[in-house]
Order: structure tokens, then sequence, then C-alpha cells
């Protein structure tokens, strides 16, 4: 059901804008016109009694240019998505009270019934055929068209009107998009339906709106949106939400959320404190994304995947970063440290095999399987959007065209080389870490990882943060974002990864531990918010303690030791139980003191840089979400880093293209350029 709201995205007037417009014109040139009497009827929003008036001055006049409001016209980006939206919803029916014709000229397999012949509205409801009702008229047949007070007075004493529109509330779920249930018969309906049917009950009927409503019959919920454009066309998200919501979908969340809480019974029988390195950049020279072409699945062109976070000089620094301190923070105050496969053969490099080979044996280093790297696929290379896809970690095989996934045994052995004459020994080895391996590679943690990143897409302070115009619509990936949004995407599937495997906290580098905060929360759809439940310290940090470690490795095993120790052990104890209980505020302090501990003062003293941030969830109901390290004195100027490689990405494509500034803007929003993604990103 939608009125001035949903016209307005095709261009036609408000009511106020249409009022205003009709009583200046009244007011100038209509000698029988009341016209203080209608000013102050415009100003009291008493728009049917101040149509009367102008009725009862011209009538032939007033419904002239009432018409004459409503001609066709050009129809506009945002309408254009508003339609494409409507017919992805299977079976919908329309209830209208906008006069104009666009819709039904926009969805000609759609029935529409017009005023006069309001009562076939049961018998299509019944028969599921979907149709368009224009409630209030339309601007081709002006004597239908509703406006003044005696066509209201008219409706409301047609009985076969009022017993159509109440068919529609008691046997149709109703979502009000841009229509603010302000007409007193169809609140009436609402009223009289929510009452007259205890045994069955009718609704639940939803109402789209930007206001704190509490006047709303009690079989009306309300969806709520931040209105960001003036004509709210921020309403549209949420039909598309819905509209991609199929039903299949609803009951994987069913099933997701069944296995959520066996997992939340799991964790409290399980003491361990396990750490997960989410991020682990190399000294020397790296790559973090790659650009791929596959086979076309259709004839034409191959289409295009865009994989890995792809990081580039100017958005990072390395020169307060080191990832063998982070391996080494890790040991020392967790019982367990996870890495990713994909680092093995650097991690084994970096802690030297001797001590590497150790912590394994000890249980305490293992290894993390990821699901499926996402992607932003393309339908071709030229193309500006994209959505996200997976990308399997594949060896090609040349006997045979076929890509075939590589075993964990084969992706172990292939990064670790055993020296001459050890090989059996090497063998136990592999044996005892593929043992010990947590695989969370099926296929499902992939899917909730997209599911959640859209999802997380929605929330209006991540879309700035990134840069997102909020018109672009949703599951559109614009190529300038892909790497933005996949960095969003490895935040999302780094927290399904902790939960899985129980990892009570994480480290981020390079701004995703900013993104983090606003993404754990709304990924797991809650409210939006800026205010994350999150509280932020910074601490007095050794950060060198990584090339400390490389001039002196043989302090890697005095780490060892103090692991093995009783305090070691009561040091990692103390610091799950002070995550656990919220009280972030020692942490850094009890990491200095157990480092003191386990190294000598002098070597503690050297360099002393601020480094660690740290991020606890407040939510006290989960106990597993993870704890983000990361340095966040920089995360903003780091994530506006980002948009601005965005802005030049955008404004490469723009010049390919030779868009103007009031072109549409290749996003797919129907907005101008300059106005859609430019402005999100300047
Ligand atoms: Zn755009």
């Amino acid at each position: 059901m939608g009125r001035a709201g949903v016209s307005s995205w095709a261009g036609y007037p408000f009511w106020l804008d249409l009022a205003a417009k009709m009583h200046t014109t009244f007011s100038r040139e209509e000698r029988d016109y009341d016209k203080d009497l209608s000013s102050q009827l415009l100003k009291e929003d008493k728009y049917s009694e101040l149509f009367e008036k102008m009725r009862l001055a011209n009538q032939p006049r007033y419904l002239t240019f009432l018409s004459g409001q409503f001609r066709p016209q050009h129809i506009s980006g945002v309408y254009k998505r508003f339609i494409r939206t409507l017919c992805k919803l299977p079976n919908v029916c329309i209830v209208t009270t906008n006069v104009d014709e666009l819709l039904e000229h926009s969805l000609p397999e759609h029935v529409t019934v017009q005023r006069s012949d309001i009562e076939r509205l049961p018998q299509l409801l019944h028969q599921r055929i979907p149709f368009i009702c224009k409630l209030h008229g339309s601007a081709s047949s002006v004597e239908s068209m509703v406006f003044s007070t005696r066509d209201y007075e008219s409706i409301q004493r047609n009985d076969v009107y009022l017993d159509a529109v109440r068919t529609i509330f008691s046997n149709a779920t109703v979502l009000f998009l841009g229509y603010g249930l302000r007409d007193e018969y169809v609140f009436q309906s609402l009223q009289t339906c929510s009452t007259g049917r205890p045994l069955f009950g009718t609704g639940p009927h939803f109402i789209v709106t930007s206001e704190e409503r509490t006047d709303l019959p009690s079989i009306v919920r309300r969806i709520q949106y931040e209105a960001e454009a003036a004509d709210h066309r921020d309403a549209l998200q949420i039909l598309e939400i819905i509209a991609d919501f199929t039903p299949s979908q609803t009951a994987q969340t069913a099933h997701e959320h069944e296995e959520e809480e066996e997992e939340e019974a799991e964790t409290t029988s399980c003491p361990q404190s396990l750490y997960y390195i989410a991020d682990l950049i190399f000294p020397g020279t790296w790559t973090t994304s790659q650009t791929v072409r596959l086979d076309p699945i259709a004839e034409g062109r191959p289409c295009q995947a865009i994989i890995g976070e792809g990081y580039v000089n100017g958005e990072i620094e390395l020169y307060n970063y080191s990832a063998l301190h982070d391996i080494v923070v890790g040991l020392l105050c967790f019982d367990i440290v996870c890495v990713s496969i994909d680092h093995l053969a650097r991690v084994h490099d970096l802690l030297g095999s001797e001590a590497f080979w150790i912590f394994v044996e000890s249980g305490s280093l293992r290894l993390v399987i990821p699901p499926p790297t996402t992607s932003v696929m393309f339908p071709d290379d030229q193309s500006p959007i994209g959505d996200l896809g997976m990308f399997t970690h594949v060896s090609n095989n040349r006997s045979s065209i076929e890509f075939s996934p590589i075993s964990i045994p084969e992706r172990i052995r292939k990064q670790i080389l055993p020296i001459k004459g050890k090989e059996y020994e090497a063998e136990r080895l592999f044996q005892l870490l593929e043992s010990s391996v947590f695989d969370v590679s099926e296929a499902d943690l992939w899917e909730s990882t997209v599911r959640k990143t859209h999802g997380a897409l929605i929330n209006p302070s991540i879309r700035h943060m990134l840069g997102v115009s909020s018109g672009t619509p949703m599951n559109t990936i614009p190529r300038w974002l892909s790497f933005p949004i996949l960095r969003l995407a490895k935040v999302i599937s780094t927290g399904i990864i902790c939960k899985h495997i129980q990892a009570s906290s994480t480290r981020m580098i390079y701004g995703s531990e900013k993104l983090a905060s606003a993404a754990f929360s709304t990924a797991e759809g809650k409210e939006w918010t800026d205010d994350v439940a999150s509280y932020v310290l910074t601490g007095q940090f050794n950060s060198d303690v990584g090339s400390i470690i490389l001039k002196e490795p043989s302090l890697l095993l005095e780490i060892l030791r103090f692991r093995e120790s009783s305090e070691g052990e009561s040091f990692r104890r103390e610091i799950l139980q002070r995550l656990a209980a919220d009280d972030g505020s020692q942490i850094v302090t009890a990491i200095n003191s157990g480092l003191s501990q386990a190294l000598p003062v002098s070597v503690l003293q050297r360099a002393r840089n601020q480094f660690s941030g740290l991020f606890v969830h407040r939510d006290t109901s989960s106990v597993l979400t993870p704890v983000v390290w990361g340095d966040l004195r920089n995360s903003d100027t780091r994530i506006a880093r980002w948009r601005k490689r965005s802005r030049t990405l955008l404004d490469e494509e723009s010049r390919r293209q030779k868009l103007g500034p009031y072109d549409e803007c290749p996003c797919g929003s129907g907005e101008k350029l300059k106005f859609c993604c430019q402005a999100a990103l300047s």
C-alpha cells in the first residue's frame, strides 16, 4: 500500500506541495475562494477540507488542475528500482491510494482494479491473482479521484468499498510502504479487523516508517528505517530485503538458531582460552588480492572474480606491526593460538622449526582451515557491479580440466618440506598437525558469511564507513568498493570462525578492527547502532617483542617455559576470566606484568610504544563474542584511506563510461552520480 512517498520517487508532488501550489493559484485567480480559511486549513494539514474549498470555488478548474499534476511522466531510476523489487516479490498484490498511473503501466501483468469495480477484490485475493487496486481512483478518470471531503464521505458511506478494504486486512498480510495510515477509514477498518476475528486472528501487518508511532492498531507492526533522503527512498531497502528473503532462507535461519544454542551450551564446559589470529602480514613481498578470469557459464565473455582484501601501500604501515609479536602475545596470554592454514609456512619460518614443533606438540599452536574465500563476482571484466561469490582453494590438475579441492594433508605438506633423512619424524609431526586442525571449511559457514555481510551492509554506520551510497541497491557490489566490502566479509567470516572454534579473542589489523566493532553487533541481527556495546582502551605495551625475539630466538623457549609454569597457567586463567567478566581495563597491565615475568625487564623497557586496543563486546548473554585486538589509534584515518582509494576507482570508472556528475550512477541506484556514490565517497 503506497501513497505520496512512492509516487514522489517517480517525481510526483507530495500532498503538502500539491495543496500549497493549488492554494496559491486559487487564492490569486478565484474570487469565490475563501483565502483566509483555506490558509488556515493548509497550516493545519487539513487537506481534504482544503480541496473541498477549491472544488466549491471552481469544480472544473479543480479537476483539471489535479489530473494535470498526475499526468504520465518519465520514469526515474529510483522508481525503476522500486518496480524491479516489486517484480521479485511472488504474487504480490498492490493496493494504492495514489492516483497516478505509473504502477499499472509498469506492471502490466497485474490486473488493475478501479474504485468502480472494487467488488472484484475478494475473488482476486482468493484466486491469488496479482492485482493493483486504486483505492482513491485514477488521474485519467477525474471523477473517481478521492481528495476532497465529499469524496471521503462518499467512500465511507459505501459498504461495498469498506467491505473490500476489510477483506484485504483480514485475508492478507499488508506492508504499508510510503503510507502513513492517516486515512481515518483505513485506520478504522484495521481496528475493526483486529477485534472482529478473535478466533483466527488477522495480520500481522507491517508499516515501513521512519517515525516513532505509538498510535498504531495492535495488528500493525513497525519496521523502522533512517530517512536520509528527502523522498524517503531509504524505505526501498526494506522492500529489497523482503524481496531477497525467500522462504528457504527462513528455514535456514531457524535451523541456524538451533545450532547456535547448542554451541552456547557447549562453551560453558570448555575452559580453554583460544586466540585466533585472523590477519598475519609478513615482512617482504606479499599480495593480498587477485583477479581471476573464470570460464563463461553460458556463451559470452568470461566472468571475473576479485579475491582478497587488496591492501596497498598507503593503506597499511608495517612500522608498529609484526606478525611474530602477535604470535608471541597469543602464546603468552592464551592456551591455544590458531592461525590459518594459508599462513602455515610463514609461521613455521618465523618461529623457527624447533619452537614451531614444540608449540604444535604441546597443543598450543593449531591450524584453522577457513571456509572458502569470499570474492566479488562480475558477469564480465567490464561490468561495474557484481555480487559476492565463493572461491574455493583448488589445485589445477594438469591431466584433467576439472578443478579439485586440495586435501588438508596436501596443503600442509606443500608448505613445509622435511629435512633430508628426517622424513619419518616429519611425517609423525605432520600427522599431529593434521589431527589437531579446526576444519571450518564447510560451505554453510561461507553462506552465512555472505548473508551476514549483506546484512551488515544494511547498517547505515557501516555504509558511511565504507562509502557505500544509501541508494546503492541491496546485494549489489560496485566494482570500486570491492576491496572494502571484501574486508568487511573477512571481518565477518573471522567472527563466524571464532564462534565456531570457540575462540575468545581475535586479532585484526589495518582498520578492520574498527569495522569489527560495528559489524559484530549488526551481523547478529541486533539493532542498528553506532554505539556498539564495546569499549576501547589503549595502554603501554612493548611492541618490540617480535623484533627482540628475532634477535634473541632463545627467548621463545623462555616463553614456552613460562607457559608451562604454574604462574603462566594462572596468568592465562586470569586473562580468560577478565575477558569473560567484561573487565578489560586491567588487561593491558596484566599482559605487561605477565611479559615482565617471561622476559627480562631490561628487554621490556626498550621501545615502549602504545600498541594495543581492545574491544570487548558487552553483551553478556553471548560468551562467544570474541574480543578483537587491534591498534585503534589510527583506525579512523585508515578507513578514510579506504574511501579515498575507492573514490579514485570510482572516478576511473566514470571516465571509462564517460559519465558526467548528472548522469545516472553506475551502481544502479537510479540516482545521479554526484548525489549517489560520489557523495558517499567525498
Ligand atoms: Zn551510486
